[in-house]
């Protein structure tokens, strides 16, 4: 065949696809994404990871403290990901223990971000009712972990649910003093937080920086990017999970760069002290980590890489 005799069926093929293609419609593109629910075991303690959305927040000087734009840029681009925005995605995850049906965090409530609060509709693709949540435990007081308790007509999201939340977090955000003397840029979250709790402030139950909240996860004090923030330890039949809450954020930049201060952090040099001392500790006894901020199903392992880490997501398991 000719040059010109290949061209000549090429556009005649394609002249005859497009009338074929005409005949009938088009399945419309779904334009949304698909429910976001994984299952994994640890033990025997069955755990549920539901992604809640999304925000997506213009990258600039001040995301990264103590880096240069550029240098953030670049962690971004060895991670596939693009420059201008940086993905904050957010993911709660329903422990079933047997004996009681935990969720932890709560999500952002559709307050946050337009692409967030998905986290209902998730909770009813993975069949699990929020009246049947028998406890909401909170890692800390930011309101991308708290407004979700409450729905936006102002009801309980999770109402037979005992809400468990660290005694100095609460200390500190319930205080007036520290919101009349905090930073303009804090009262936002200081609001939420009276907003979720101030109706219900007899029934909310604190626990101490040790203790076992609930039976088989215990919480493990990690300060500085809150003064209470706590992450947990889930352990079931020798098995293990640390809840990994925030102790990075992203890990494609701050599993990378421990020594990177997110804006987020209200310690940056404790939260690093913390971020440094989980980072050993996860890589060392190779436990599992689930993180809020980690990309769904946003459980996996840290591996160290020379004197840095890299975060190795855990590859889609089909059964069970
Ligand atoms: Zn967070």
């Amino acid at each position: 065949m000719s040059r010109r005799t290949i061209l000549a069926a090429a556009a005649a093929s394609a002249a005859s696809g497009a009338v074929a293609g005409s005949a009938k419609a088009a399945a419309p593109a779904a334009g949304r994404q698909a429910p976001g629910v994984y299952r994994y075991n640890v033990g025997s303690f069955e755990v549920t990871a539901l992604t809640d959305g999304v925000a997506r927040r213009p990258l600039d000087g001040s995301f990264v403290r103590n880096a240069p734009v550029e240098d953030v840029k670049e962690a971004l681009e060895q991670a596939f990901l693009g420059t201008e925005k940086v993905p904050i995605p957010f993911t709660c995850v329903v422990v079933n223990t047997g004996g009681r049906l935990v969720l932890i965090d709560a999500g952002t409530g559709g307050f946050l971000a337009p692409t967030a609060g998905q986290l209902y509709e998730n909770m009813a693709a993975a069949g699990v009712d929020p009246k049947a949540i028998d406890v909401v435990l909170i890692s800390h007081f930011h309101p991308d972990h708290i407004a979700g308790l409450r729905l936006k007509d102002g009801t309980a999201a999770f109402p037979n649910a005992e809400v468990m939340v660290p005694e100095a977090e609460w200390a500190f955000w319930m205080d007036d003093g520290q919101m009349s003397r905090a930073h303009a840029a804090l009262q936002p979250a200081f609001k939420m937080v009276r907003r979720v709790f101030e109706p219900m402030t007899k029934e909310v139950r604190k626990f101490e920086r040790d203790a076992e909240p609930t039976s088989g996860i215990t919480a493990l004090p990690a300060p500085g990017h809150t003064p209470g923030h706590t992450a947990f330890r889930l352990s079931s039949d020798g098995a293990d999970l640390i809840i990994w809450s925030d102790v990075t954020n992203h890990p494609a930049l701050f599993v990378r760069n421990p020594g990177w201060h997110a804006v987020f952090d209200m310690d940056a040099e404790l939260a690093e002290a913390t971020r440094r001392r989980m980072l050993d500790l996860v890589a060392a006894d190779r436990l599992p980590v689930a993180g809020y901020h980690f990309p769904f199903p946003a459980v996996g392992h840290i591996a160290r890489r020379g004197t840095n880490y890299e975060f190795v997501p855990e590859m889609w398991n089909p059964a069970l």
